[in-house]
């Protein structure tokens, strides 16, 4: 079948890419430098479907290469010396390039120690077999695969199956892409790496929280994040980021629901569902352990903070006023999480009004119009202003005309 691969590289690729790895072939010949396109793209050529990432093996000075080829396509050109990568940015394409490598780790978790070596050895590096493939570049043999560890095999069988049994060991994020994959794919865990992934789950207690945490966010960018959670739910891989998560039905459930609000969910609404059944003090434990950046553990707090109010929407004479002055503490993406969990249909419909109207109703009269009014400034103004909100709120005004003969009449009654 290394003959068919050269088919369906022009069914995977776009002329563009296609003449660019072509060019890196040349280029690469010229210096005598074996050179190969590799990890998901050649999998994802292999399975037809499209993939844009371009990553790029050179053994040898790949900075160096990048430079020349850079020059020939145009581009924007960054170079990290220190790790023999680069990156050119083209109008529509981003190409990788990395220069071949082997790589040992020290003890479980540590980043491993890398010295230049062949596309052997970079590919044995690699953590599953389906990702383990390259295609070559060179003019002779432009389009062949090289898979030494029966990649394409595994991906007829639908198998993702680790290259080595100390993989999770060495590097234990690979339990969580291992899910990733198997359900993006509708692959299974081969059997033995199965058995290794649950005798090692444990392992995941090496990894940093900045590497779990990215881990995660690759899964929830997947098109349905909660069929890999469920699977990690399972596997017992959630349970080891906090003994509380699960990836139930009921996530499943609400996910979906995410998807039907909003089309992409962001991370931060995914996460504060998946943390919706925590307490406080849980989810706080969950943030430290995964580090998370400010922004979504703001949201995931709030969620879990306002979970604990929401029955308070479920009156149906509660003026909507008195609904914002409850919510506008809390980050919309959390009362969008609290609507999308909420099983109360009031309660829901109230957060979607205030995600929708009420949070972005406004007086029509400012201060400098109450000032004019003969409103006094000070405490007192403040005070007529959020009277004035909340009346427009609850539909009792409707016009500047409405409001400006409130404020008459609350200043006539000081008198
Ligand atoms: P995706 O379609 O999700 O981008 P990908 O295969 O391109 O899949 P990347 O995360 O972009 O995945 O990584 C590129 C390649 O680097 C992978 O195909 C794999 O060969 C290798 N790789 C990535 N992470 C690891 C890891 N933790 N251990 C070993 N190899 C890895
Ligand atoms: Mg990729």
């Amino acid at each position: 079948m290394a003959g068919n691969t050269s088919i369906q590289l022009e069914k995977s690729l776009s002329p563009e890419s296609r003449a660019l790895i072509e060019k890196a072939g040349e280029l690469a010949a010229e210096r005598r430098l074996g050179i190969y396109l590799v990890g998901g793209v050649v999998r994802d050529i292999l399975l037809g479907r499209a993939n844009s990432d371009l990553d790029l093996v050179v053994e040898g000075d790949a900075a160096e290469l990048a430079e020349s080829l850079a020059r020939e396509v145009g581009g924007r050109l960054v170079v990290h010396r220190r790790f023999g990568t680069a990156k050119i940015r083209t109008k529509h394409l981003v190409i990788d390039l990395a220069m071949a490598r082997s790589e040992s780790y020290d003890h479980p978790g540590a980043l491993p120690t890398v010295r230049p070596g062949s596309i052997q050895d970079d590919l044995a590096r690699r953590d599953f077999t389906v990702n383990a493939m390259a295609l070559r570049l060179d003019p002779g043999d432009f389009g062949k695969l090289v898979d030494p560890f029966g990649g394409q095999k595994d991906l007829e069988s639908k198998l993702i199956r680790i290259l080595h049994d100390r993989s999770f060991i060495d590097d234990a994020t690979r339990m969580l892409r291992a899910v990733r994959y198997e359900q993006r794919f509708g692959f299974r865990l081969e059997a033995s790496t199965e058995n290794l992934l649950r005798q090692n789950v444990t392992m995941l207690r090496t990894i940093s929280g900045d590497r779990v945490r990215h881990e995660l966010e690759l899964i929830l960018k997947e098109e349905r994040p909660e069929k890999a959670l469920k699977r990690a739910g399972d596997l017992g891989l959630l349970g080891e980021m906090h003994p509380a998560l699960k990836g139930n039905g009921w996530l499943k459930k609400k996910f979906e629901k995410a998807r039907e609000v909003t089309s992409v969910p962001p991370p931060a609404l995914y996460f504060a569902l998946l943390t919706y059944s925590l307490g406080v003090k849980e989810c706080e434990d969950f943030i430290a352990r995964l580090r998370m950046p400010r922004a979504v553990s703001r949201v995931i707090l709030d969620t879990a903070r306002l979970r604990e109010r929401v029955l308070s929407l479920d009156s149906p004479d509660l003026p909507p006023s008195a609904a914002c002055g409850l919510l506008q503490e809390y980050s919309p993406t959390s009362v969008m999480a609290c609507a999308i969990a909420s099983d109360s249909a009031l309660v829901q419909e109230r957060l979607h009004l205030y995600l929708d109207r009420w949070r972005h109703v406004r007086t029509s009269l400012d201060g400098n119009a109450l000032q004019k009014l003969g409103v006094p400034s000070g405490p007192r103004l403040g005070e007529i202003l959020k009277a004035l909100h909340e009346a427009k709120l609850d539909g009792k005004t409707r016009s500047k005309e409405d409001e400006t003969e409130l404020v008459r009449c609350w200043l006539s009654q000081r008198r």
